[in-house]
């Protein structure tokens, strides 16, 4: 070989080095940057209006508006299927056909066989067969005190252990009871939330905070960067937008059931949306407002409404006895506590007019 030739060949052979280390240089640069997309998390915050009440997203993402669209697909989906009121939705379908058996989604199967469960384990004081009971009241279209014999025949379609279950070859059937009209208006808002929370976790929210019709939902860290998230009970009042008391919470989901934004006042009575499964009546009674605090958004969103129904009294025993962890707030400005919130309430945070009371 010629020393020419064996140049050739050691620089041929720099020339293959240089490309590998190029290419490795090019590789490492390009996980490099996609490192980073991933880990550059972005917040990202919007209001939408479903289930005649507005959702409000804040997130903490790589991808925050895809996001969010993925989370806002299940509250439409979830509006679809159990609107009452929309006339392609399986719940108006099941109700049309009452008295008898008619196939459903599993999903729709599922959440009015978790009703039922609910309302047995709540002593009935929620029920999700108040539709018709519901309708006289007017509520979302023109409220009226209906009369007692008008309450008195809808009252005889309550019951929610008149609906029936049947599973036949992989098809699932549902029939309310004759007459019965099924409404999951109580817990509808908390599946959607139930379902948002799965989605924002697939999306890989590092942080979610989400606000649906007095259902808040919370991961991952507050907007301000802490671990905690102050969580304002507001004032239990019409258009109110201050806390009555602040709790200091790791996450999980508040409910928070009251008689101060739908009702309507006739001679001087006021009328709120929640109703006495009991009685057919509008259950404004000695609360003004329930906050129930938990981890799944659903069993939350019930347990507010059943509460609320239940009266002071007793959810002064579901507080003071440990089955429930939350705050009531009673018409002479008593705010109530269960004892295992007494580390997460801000003390200093009570507002004039009202005084922190815990139970048990
Ligand atoms: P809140 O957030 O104040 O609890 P929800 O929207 O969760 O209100 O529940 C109220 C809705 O639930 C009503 O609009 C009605 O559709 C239905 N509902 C009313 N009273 C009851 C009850 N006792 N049990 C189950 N559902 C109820
Ligand atoms: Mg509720």
């Amino acid at each position: 070989m010629t020393t020419e030739s064996r140049k050739d060949v050691v620089g041929l052979k720099i020339s293959h080095r240089k490309i590998i280390a190029a290419a490795a240089v090019a590789v490492v640069t390009a996980l490099c940057i996609m490192m980073f997309m991933l880990c550059r998390c972005r917040t990202y915050a919007t209001v939408q209006f479903h289930m005649d009440t507005f959702i409000s997203y804040y997130v903490e993402s790589s991808f925050p508006e895809k996001a969010v669209d993925a989370m806002d697909r299940e509250v439409r989906r979830c509006e679809q299927l159990f609107d009452r009121f929309s006339p392609e939705s399986e719940i108006t379908l099941i109700n049309a056909n009452a008295g008898n058996y008619t196939e459903v989604s599993e999903e729709t199967y599922r959440l009015i066989a978790e009703a039922v469960k609910l309302a047995e384990e709540n002593g009935g004081y929620f029920d999700p067969t108040l539709g018709a009971v519901s309708d006289l009241w007017g509520f979302g279209t023109d409220p009226r005190v209906p009369s007692e014999a008008e309450i008195g025949s809808a009252m005889e379609h309550v019951g929610y252990d008149r609906i029936g279950f049947m599973e036949k070859e992989g098809s699932f059937f549902v029939r309310a009871g004759e007459g019965q009209s099924i409404d999951l208006g109580g817990i509808a808002k908390g599946y959607a939330l139930r379902l948002i929370g799965e989605a924002a976790a697939e999306a890989g929210c590092r942080s979610a905070v989400i606000s649906f019709g007095g259902n808040v939902v919370l991961t991952g860290r507050g907007p301000d960067g802490r671990d905690v998230f102050s969580v304002g009970i507001r004032v239990p009042e019409e258009n109110a937008t201050s806390a009555a008391v602040v709790l200091n919470l790791g996450g999980g989901v508040v409910s928070t059931s009251g008689s101060y934004e739908r009702f309507f006042v006739e001679n001087g009575v006021r009328y709120c949306h929640i109703i006495d499964p009991f009685t057919g009546s509008c259950a404004a009674g000695d609360l003004v407002s329930v906050s129930v605090i938990c981890d799944d958004p659903v069993e939350a969103d019930c347990l507010s409404t059943a509460l609320f129904v239940r009266g002071l009294d007793g959810t002064l025993d579901a507080l003071a006895s440990g089955e429930v962890t939350g705050v009531a707030i009673d018409g002479s400005g008593a705010v109530y506590i269960s004892p295992d919130l007494t580390e997460a309430v801000d003390y200093d945070s009570v507002a004039q007019g009202y005084r922190l009371e815990v139970v048990g």
